[in-house]
């Protein structure tokens, strides 16, 4: 398999440490609210990256969830985003992190992401995070302001590994952040913070160093160490977290235990909107929820997703939206069709093993689901492949696509004009009258606006006349 690593700028060839069992951490959700479609579209990429890889190796999949500790600003200024959803609803931080997590999960489930072999939340690990900054204390690397103890960015000479030299410089010139009076230099970050004197915090603990509570990044390298070892294999996030949260992991990490900390970054690129960057704490964004109401099932989003490559930014519209359930309708269509032809059986012949061959190149060309996808639609449509190869074929691709291809499509939603629902209530209400004639009377009506009214146990359907 060929990956696209971030720290060397280029794809290569990925080789495990141990072919047994690769190692992979994934970045999860800060959960002070509904994670939106732009951080779905980074879980997705990271299932393809599992799922692909699985079919090679076996996977050990880590991903945290980060229920204290991340600052409104990624510079460690600010206030704990727990503590301001908290705030927000009215709820204690721990009320708000279990109702966001079981949230996160649903929507994670819905769009058919593989669970990770290990979840683990920060708060549950806050023993392993003090070890680590225990560590690094000991070994030179911190220093203690009135508010924490902080990161010596200056002591770790690799500090620009991940992001390049010219992007640190032009942080520690000053010009990308301001910097309080007590830290040392501009990119250094806290390990631990203290809890406010004139406020009490509701997610707080014990320290060598004083009561308060872990920064961001040390709880990633302490739970990703923790299950996985000194060196991963692969380590994943959204981009944005390159330059700070990845970068500040490598400084930690590679510090307090002198070995490599990761072999191969991966990051996913932004989902974007038209009207800029999509983001959680500003207010109104796109949820799996929201595109429910809207009569998309979670999986057309899925399709969207796998329609683009995982390193180039996608701008989503409901234009698009449309068209990724319409071509999965189309596909479940055909895959369904020859389950029928076949009488559910699929057959793996010469000619369908090279078609699952190409999928397989698409997907281990880092990860390059369009051309997977293509290749998809060229089996389904191939002349050359009997219908029990396709059905072989497609159960193959949809152990990566994770589709559901063999679903029966749902019928067309029907678009119904103001005046035939006007109709339609009226009726229910004749009908509850026992007022037949009237019914007979209203089904008419409708019939000559163009529908077709049906009675059903679960009340009135209607189809609008072909
Ligand atoms: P958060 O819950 O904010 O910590 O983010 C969870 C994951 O979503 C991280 O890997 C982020 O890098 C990623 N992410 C945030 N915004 C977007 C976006 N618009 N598109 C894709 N991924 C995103
Ligand atoms: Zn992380």
């Amino acid at each position: 398999m060929q990956l696209y690593n971030t720290a060397s700028h280029r794809k290569e060839t990925f080789t495990p440490q141990n072919v047994n069992q690769v190692t992979m951490y994934c970045c999860g959700p800060t959960v002070y609210n509904f994670a939106h479609i732009g951080n779905l579209r980074t879980y997705i990429f990271e299932d393809l990256l599992a799922r692909t890889i699985r079919l090679q190796y076996p996977l050990k999949h880590v991903m945290n969830v980060t229920d204290v500790g991340h600052l409104v600003s990624d510079a460690d200024d600010g206030e704990d985003k727990m503590e301001l959803g908290a705030a927000r609803e009215g709820k204690t931080a721990w009320e708000i992190a279990k109702f966001y997590e079981t949230k996160f999960w649903q929507d994670y489930d819905a769009l058919h992401c593989t669970r990770p072999t290990v979840i683990s939340r920060a708060t549950a690990h806050i023993p392993e995070m003090i070890a680590l900054v225990k560590t690094l204390e000991e070994k030179g690397y911190t220093y203690r302001t009135s508010d924490g103890i902080y990161y010596d960015t200056s002591k770790f000479p690799r500090y620009d590994a991940l992001v390049g030299h010219a992007h640190i410089s032009g942080l520690q010139g000053g010009a990308r952040v301001e910097m309080s009076d007590e830290k040392r230099n501009p990119t250094d970050f806290a390990l631990w913070k203290f809890s406010p004197k004139d406020k009490k915090r509701q997610m707080e603990w014990d320290s060598p160093w004083g009561v308060g509570f872990p920064g961001w990044h040390i709880e990633c390298s302490a739970m990703a160490m923790k299950y996985l070892g000194h060196t991963l294999d692969i380590h994943c996030g959204g981009i944005d977290h390159v330059t700070i949260h990845h970068t500040n992991e490598i400084a930690q990490s590679e510090a307090a235990t002198g070995q490599k900390y990761v072999n191969y970054w991966v990051h996913g690129e932004f989902l974007i909107l038209r009207s800029g960057k999509m983001s959680k704490s500003g207010g109104t964004f796109g949820t799996v929820d929201v595109l429910k109401e809207k009569g998309y099932e979670p999986l057309a989003y899925r399709y969207l997703c796998l329609g683009a490559h995982y390193r180039t930014q996608l701008e989503f519209s409901y234009e698009s939206m449309d068209s990724a359930a319409k071509s999965l309708k189309n596909l479940r269509t055909l895959a369904c069709g020859y389950l029928k032809e076949a009488a559910d059986k699929g057959t793996q012949t010469e000619n369908s093993r090279a078609w699952k061959d190409k999928f397989t190149a698409a997907m281990q060309d880092d990860l390059n689901a369009p051309k997977a996808l293509a290749v998809t639609w060229e089996a389904v449509r191939s002349g050359d492949l009997s219908a029990a190869e396709k059905v072989d074929f497609l159960r193959f691709a949809d152990t990566i696509l994770a589709l559901d291809v063999f679903k029966a499509p749902a019928p067309e939603k029907v678009e119904i004009p103001a005046e035939v629902a006007a109709l339609l209530e009226q009726r229910k209400a004749a009908r509850a009258a026992k007022d037949w004639a009237k019914s007979d009377e209203l089904r008419a009506a409708i019939a000559a606006a163009g529908y077709t009214v049906k009675d059903t146990p679960q009340g009135q359907t209607v189809e609008k006349h072909a």
